[in-house]
């Protein structure tokens, strides 16, 4: 967009050298690495444009018409305009577009409908659940009292009889369903009819689903769950940033709950950048990037379970599986390192009843958002399918793997993603 020329003379109007090149360094990385990170994306030069704009300067504490500040007039308009395309894309009533983060806007749900001490139920960490779901490092872990539900042993996909047994005999005021690490359909219908029995509400975190919901490859939470929380930044493909979704009757408790509840003034140049990302993710082509990802998702989970890898529950229904790594004699830290170093970027990943450590854990994650944003397809999770197995398999021969980080950046370069 390149809209900027500075008028003042007082203003610093040279470019910073140093910040420039490593920027330019990490544009380089981005571009020759092929990144399966799941929870990562690419934002399009339009949202970039948005978040870098002149937004960054203004103060807004408050919300559209009702600010603390002069001379909201424009991000009154902006911010409207990102909320309104927001309940468009997901055909609901009311959002709240102001978290700074995922974890800010679960916070200020927590904020707004808890008090300390109260009952959670939600995934354990190591089966899928995120860390603002209770983890004891974390704020709501802290607070709350928090119970977890696993997966089921055998199937490694949530037990919705066992979950309902649990919220009957503890009685949680909130139920969360929601997951980072999670390869199945996640059934707000039976969440639904789980919170209803037990009379709790019911939280959706469709953080790394968001995209996926939003292009009708998941089934959405919207009118099921009394609160929807999200992520901008995974398959939504947007900025770095939350948003939180509700009935309307919900708005003034979650409005407080992030301003002034847990946050100060909005970051107005992100909120700019997500009205651009929710108005791509109405495009009719946004439908067919979210097919694309779940099918280049099962491709390349076949793929890897077809060349003898354990997929943890079998298989992927969404943008991300995991490989259990239990029996190569590797840890997820391993193979995510040696990986890295083939410019093959994903994470380690704990596994449901992983006997490592989060710094070492006992699998991996990959996710196909990424990939299918730079405009890979079969053929390409064919071929990285064939590196990653092969990488896996001597990972101890450093001098046979070696030939695959050409390969790679080399299949990288051919699906560019920014130029400068
Ligand atoms: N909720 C879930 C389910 C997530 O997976 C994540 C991030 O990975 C978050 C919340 C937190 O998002 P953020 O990093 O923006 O705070």
């Amino acid at each position: 967009m390149q809209i900027y020329n500075l008028q003042s003379p007082v203003l610093n109007n040279k470019p910073d050298k140093e910040v420039e090149d490593i920027i330019r360094k990490e544009i380089d990385r981005q571009n020759h690495n092929i990144t399966l990170i799941a929870s990562e994306n690419y934002a399009s030069p339009a949202v970039l444009d948005a978040m870098g704009s002149v937004f960054t300067n203004k103060y807004a504490e408050g919300y559209p018409k009702h600010r603390y500040y002069e001379g909201c007039e424009y991000v009154d308009e902006i911010e409207s305009l990102a909320r309104n395309r927001l309940n468009e894309l997901f055909n609901s009533e009311y959002c709240n577009v102001q978290p700074h983060s995922g974890v800010q806007a679960n916070t200020a749900v927590y904020l707004a409908i808890l008090k300390p001490h109260d009952k959670i139920l939600s995934m354990n960490l190591k089966d899928g659940g995120h860390l603002s779901h209770g983890n004891v490092m974390n704020i709501s872990g802290r607070y709350y009292e928090v119970h977890f539900y696993n997966v089921d042993r055998e199937t490694e996909q949530m037990d919705y009889e066992v979950i309902k047994k649990m919220a009957k005999e503890i009685r949680p005021k909130l139920i969360i369903a929601g997951a980072s690490s999670y390869p199945r359909t996640i059934d707000f219908k039976k969440f639904r009819e789980i919170a209803d029995e037990t009379g709790a509400y019911l939280m959706a975190d469709i953080a790394h689903i968001a995209g996926l919901i939003a292009g009708d490859m998941h089934p959405t939470s919207i009118g099921l769950a009394d609160f929807t929380t999200g992520t901008t930044h995974k398959t939504l493909r947007g900025p770095r940033g939350g948003f939180i979704i509700a009935e309307k009757k919900y708005a003034t408790l979650l409005d407080t709950g992030i301003f002034p509840g847990t946050q100060g003034g909005p970051l107005v140049h992100m909120i700019a950048g997500k009205a651009v990302a929710f108005k791509e993710a109405l495009e009719p082509s946004f439908k067919k990037y979210a097919k694309n990802i779940v099918e280049n998702c099962k491709a390349l989970c076949g793929f890897l379970k077809n060349e003898g890898f354990r997929i943890v529950s079998g298989g992927t229904d969404n943008h991300l599986f995991l490989i259990d790594l239990t029996q190569l004699d590797m840890t997820g830290q391993d193979a995510s390192t040696t990986l890295a170093s083939l410019n093959i970027v994903l994470n380690k990943n704990v596994i449901p009843f992983d006997k490592l450590s989060p710094n070492l854990t006992s699998g991996i994650r990959i996710g196909t958002a990424a990939a299918t944003a730079r405009g890979m397809g079969m053929e390409e999770m064919q071929k990285i399918g064939e590196w990653i197995s092969f990488v896996l398999k001597n990972w101890q021969n450093r001098t046979k793997i070696a030939p695959i980080k050409g390969k790679a950046r080399k299949l990288a370069d051919e699906f560019p993603v920014y130029n400068y």
